[in-house]
């Protein structure tokens, strides 16, 4: 079975700007895939394209060493675009495989190990009473993990953000909130980068200990002794690792202990062939993932497979939740994707990923636009991170 063509589908759904990939094969079979790499479809399309032109006439069902021959292929190897653009290309190919063998693609990674996946919950409100009375919904709907809101001060003042006063302010709101919860919920932040060492150890120290159970990318992952410093100043476990492109960005992380959940991104990382060997790697760390999943179906659809096949297992991410469904999700265009039952998904049974798309639909219903996130700036007017 040889591949055929290679085609990329920019979009925007779900809030997000996002990028589908659809690899046809000879015998009429194909599959899809996506690229994590949210706001950069364009450089990642052209990643793709290049890859087709000698990807086409290729074994479809050869997907180790296709990776490596994407991965190795250049002399300026690996980096974040590529990665993006091999993972949509590897998620596809093992969609088409378990097609082919009429398995869902968690049989092809060594089979189930979970009769169903967990998740986390995100609770996105800007006042404290809302964020409360989410925690607690999520909390009731069966949530036993629930990712909070940051406080971002200036409020009220697009592209402006004050490190002190929005860690002065999210403490208090922390506090507050596992006051209102009590002791059994599992609660966690993302801070999504804004902060730097110091500015991390004082939101940290301003709470007493098991106020959080975990936080999620407090500053910027390109110097691990950076992380390996904070480490050393606050015992409350670190989430990271969605922005790794390659099991080499894991290594420091791994290696050294520094992290304590692997936030692997399948559609970033390298698709199911990179982000298994970094569950292993983690796995020999005692190390959990907890899978970043902040797109679309399909990037759910390869994520839950993944989920199920590994040993080391915390928490999915998931976008749909109570109380906040104003994402919509729940597009014609996917007309088949996994669905929530409750907190967790079911362990998907269909052959390949369990995923069918629209695609007359799809590039109707939900066109690519120009799309950029904030770009953040101090008081001071000096630029930081979104
Ligand atoms: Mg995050």
């Amino acid at each position: 079975m040889k591949i055929k063509s290679i085609s990329t589908y920019p979009l925007f759904h779900g809030g997000k700007s996002q990028l589908l990939v659809r690899v046809d094969t000879d015998e009429g079979l194909y599959g899809w895939g996506e690229s994590g790499l949210t706001t950069r479809e364009k450089a990642v399309a052209g990643a793709i394209e290049h890859y087709a032109g000698w990807l086409v006439g290729r074994d479809a069902m050869n997907i180790g060493a296709l990776w490596q021959e994407m991965y190795r292929s250049q002399y300026f190897e690996g980096g974040r675009v590529l990665t993006a653009a091999i993972s949509a290309i590897d998620i596809a190919l093992h969609d088409i495989k378990g097609k082919a063998l009429g398995v869902p693609v968690w049989q092809l990674l060594g089979g189930k190990h979970r009769d169903f996946v967990d998740t986390f919950a995100s609770v996105r409100a800007t006042d404290l009473g809302r964020a409360k009375e989410l925690t607690h919904l999520l909390l009731e709907s069966g949530w036993e993990c629930v990712r909070l809101p940051r406080k971002e001060e200036p409020a009220g003042v697009p592209g402006r953000y004050d490190p002190w006063k929005s860690l002065i302010a999210t403490s208090e709101w922390l506090m507050a909130i596992r006051e209102s919860v009590g002791r059994k919920a599992i609660l966690g932040i993302d801070i999504h980068h804004r902060l730097n060492v110091a500015e991390t150890a004082s939101l940290l120290q301003r709470m007493p200990l098991g106020t959080l159970d975990w936080i999620e990318e407090p500053i910027r992952d390109e110097t691990p002794e950076a992380y390996e410093a904070l480490r050393r100043m606050t015992p409350v476990p670190f989430a990271l690792g969605e922005e790794f492109a390659s099991k080499w960005q894991f290594l420091p992380y791994v290696e050294r202990d520094i992290l304590q959940y692997a936030r692997v991104d399948i559609c970033n990382v390298g698709g199911f062939t990179e982000a298994m060997k970094v569950a292993g790697w983690c796995e020999a760390h005692y190390v959990d993932l907890m899978p970043h999943n902040p797109l679309g179906p399909v990037c759910t659809a390869a994520s839950v497979h993944m989920a199920a096949a590994v040993a080391n297992f915390a928490w999915l991410e998931c976008r749909e939740t109570p109380g906040q469904d104003d994402w919509d999700m729940d597009s014609p265009v996917f007309v088949e994707r996994p669905k929530l039952d409750g907190a967790r998904f079911p362990v998907p049974t269909k052959p390949g990923l369990g995923i069918e798309i629209d695609v007359d639909a799809l590039v109707k219903a939900a066109p690519a636009k120009p799309f950029e996130f904030p770009h953040y700036r101090r008081r001071d007017n000096s630029h930081t991170n979104w």
